[in-house]
């Protein structure tokens, strides 16, 4: 009798080979990924029952995605995430489910390509082997802190015992991607294994009679329950330094239940009850559904047009780095400059973010010979999309624009990377305004997630479309915005700054106020922000946005006497070694922070209200993701609807 003769499987394909191995291959049904649904559970628990009967001589378990083995479990049941005891049966059940697997008689093997994350590695690690093909796109995550909850499906046990304690916590405590090279050093997997060869590598693997991996040495010694109290109290420490104003619960509570109920989230169901009854999780899941969402605008639609040439003018700060991005992400790019050293600069920024990222000499080397220096221009006339990243100044844009779209070929679009011109007004001498948009990159653009796409009025819808898909070609998130004064992000931290610089004018302590701001849950005070910005842009940004009010004294002071920030080694804080000299703060005076976010959220409204961003959420996500603003409010406006209502003195 056939396996799949005595089971109606929807997410799965189960079939017996002649050596008596059972692949079960997982292939989630109306989806493009494998998600660990209550349905997918209930699947294997039946597969499970089946071999209890008929138990096959291995079990291999492998994905029938191109995406990889498993993107997490779906957080669409993590809906009711107020609701403890529907919580704590998704554990349970999850929880059941792998200590069957991983107590089974017979050897169980994952073989994992692409993504292993979350739900998907704590399966894996319930079987007696793992095994990883060998491609660039394979990588293994308990991305669950960054959500604000904890891998609960035994991955807090189990990771720890396989590669013990230290290399386990930090995965579970920053949530990071390990690739199959680290993966298999760090001895997450038994082995790399070829892509062509990697069926024969499993059933070979699974028959292997081999003992399954433990941790060894000092990571081993570090996970032995009388030694945890030590790792315990140090990693407790580094907690706390990250999150001084403790924010952020979840990675404290992974360190509880590894160190206290060894790795069993369901022995400490007070800790579960606090956590999921926080607003932190239910925030942070739904700043991860607006990155989804972003996300989606990146997906390459039928009118979009793939960019595989990238001209870029400037060389500097950004224009070489949106350069060397595009190299990184496979695309041929040539760089322009009037000035050859700054293209040569750039080349060395590029050189080692490739070293930085990528690990196959070979493969950095290709890197390198697709940023292609072109000081002449030549390649204007073969790219897909020219950017522009030019000093911030309309004659000089307007007058290279007249001296590129004669040469650009048909159908080629242009993108300017301005903060703060009128892409209409930039674009109102082009013979063709309607294939000018704006590619909006953020600084440092290697570590900046969010690009914001600007439409014109006259943008084509085709051009729109290249832009978006090529904005998620690059692994960045695109936020489409309207061509208005300072698109979103830059409209919106102006009056925040400006705000936090009319305190200063008033005697508070730049100290003071940054540290307000820190402990409301940004990663960078007001003032320190804008000495990284520069002064000179700050005041630029400021007297565009600021309407009717006139700018602080003590902005226009640090500008009369050539005082920048950052970039001068004074500004707001005198710089050494790119680190500003801080004094100790001051106590803020109640409701500072308050103070300070009420014209950020007034501007994201006005925002929202003038149609620059399509709606509340998106604009929400665009201020998290581009200022930084506490993740775990949600977002301005998110965190405005659901404030208690202040509390006014009577
Ligand atoms: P930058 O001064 O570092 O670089 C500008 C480069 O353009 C210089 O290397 C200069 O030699 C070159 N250049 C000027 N005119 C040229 C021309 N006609 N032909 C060829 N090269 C020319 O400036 P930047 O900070 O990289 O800013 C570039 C653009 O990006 C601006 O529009 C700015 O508003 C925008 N931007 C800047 C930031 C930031 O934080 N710096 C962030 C987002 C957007």
């Amino acid at each position: 009798m056939n396996d799949a003769d005595t089971m109606a499987l929807r997410h799965f394909r189960l079939s017996r080979d002649s050596a008596g191995i059972a692949w079960l291959e997982i292939d989630c049904a109306e989806s493009s990924v494998n998600r660990l649904s209550g349905e997918v559970l209930a699947e294997l628990t039946q597969v499970l029952d089946h071999f209890d009967h008929r138990p096959p001589a291995g079990l291999i378990l492998l994905s029938g995605k191109a995406s990889g083995f498993f993107a997490g479990a779906d957080i669409n049941e993590f809906g009711a995430l107020d609701q403890v005891d529907l919580v704590q049966e998704l554990i349970a059940r999850g929880c059941k489910v792998f200590d069957r697997l991983a107590a089974v008689p017979y050897p169980t093997l994952a073989l994992v390509h692409g993504h292993c994350v979350g739900g998907g590695l704590e399966l894996a690690l319930a079987c007696r082997y793992r095994l990883a093909v060998d491609q660039a796109d394979t990588s293994f995550a308990l991305p669950e802190v960054m959500l604000g909850i904890v891998p609960a499906w035994g991955g807090m046990h189990r990771l720890p015992a396989l590669i013990g304690a230290p290399a386990a916590l930090d995965m579970m405590l920053t949530g990071r991607a390990v690739d199959a090279r680290k993966a298999q050093r760090l001895g997450l997997v038994d082995a790399r294994v070829p892509l062509r060869l990697k069926r024969q590598a499993a059933a070979q693997h699974v028959r292997s009679g081999k003992p399954p991996r433990r941790a060894r040495g000092l990571g081993r010694l570090l996970n032995a329950r009388v030694l945890r109290p030590i790792m315990m109290r140090q990693t407790a420490r580094k907690l706390d330094e990250r999150d001084p104003y403790q924010h952020y619960m979840a990675p404290r509570a992974i360190l509880e239940i590894w160190g206290r109920h060894d790795g069993e989230a369901l022995e400490a169901p007070d800790l579960l009850r606090e956590m999921t009854r926080s607003d932190t999780a239910r925030n942070l899941i739904r700043v991860f559904r607006l990155q989804e969402r972003l996300k989606a605008f990146g997906r390459p639609t039928t009118e979009a047009t793939e960019v595989q040439h990238v001209h870029v003018v400037g060389a500097g700060t950004m224009g070489g780095d949106i350069a060397a991005w595009c190299a990184l992400k496979g695309i041929r790019v040539t760089l322009q400059d009037q000035d050859r050293e700054r293209i040569a600069d750039a080349q060395g920024r590029a050189h080692a973010l490739f070293i930085r990222r990528i690990k196959e000499k070979r493969e950095q080397r290709a890197a390198f010979d697709r940023l292609i220096p072109d000081p002449e221009g030549y390649g204007v006339s073969q790219a897909d999309l020219i950017i522009e990243a030019i000093t911030e100044n309309l004659e000089a844009k307007q007058g290279l624009y007249a001296n590129l779209e004669p040469r650009m070929k048909p159908g080629a679009l242009l993108a300017s990377n301005t903060s703060s011109l009128s892409l209409q007004v930039l674009g109102a001498q082009l013979r063709e305004p309607q294939r000018l948009v704006g590619i909006h990159f953020f600084n440092p653009v290697a570590r900046m997630q969010l690009v914001e796409v600007v439409e014109t009025d006259v943008l084509s819808p085709a051009a729109r479309a290249t832009a978006l898909a090529f904005v998620g070609k690059l692994s960045k998130l695109p936020l489409p915005v309207k061509d208005a004064p300072g698109f979103l992000v830059n409209a919106v931290l102006a009056p925040y700054m400006l705000e936090a610089m009319r305190c200063v004018d008033e005697g508070l302590a730049p100290e003071t106020v940054d540290e307000a701001m820190k402990v409301f849950g940004m990663p960078m005070g007001p003032l320190e922000l804008a000495d990284t910005v520069g002064l000179d842009i700050a005041h630029a940004a400021g007297q565009q946005l600021a309407g009717a009010h006139s700018l602080p004294k003590c902005l226009e002071a640090h500008l009369a006497r050539r005082e920048l920030g950052r970039k001068t080694g004074r500004g707001f804080y005198v710089w050494k070694d790119g680190k500003a000299v801080k004094k100790t703060p001051g106590t803020p005076p109640s409701g500072l922070s308050e103070r300070l976010i009420a014209p950020l959220v007034e501007r994201t409204r006005a925002q929202v209200e003038h149609g620059v961003v399509a709606d509340a959420d998106l604009a929400d996500a665009g201020v998290v993701l581009g200022t930084g603003f506490a993740p775990f409010s949600g977002g301005p406006l998110h965190r405005e609807r659901h404030r208690a209502p202040p509390v006014h003195p009577i």
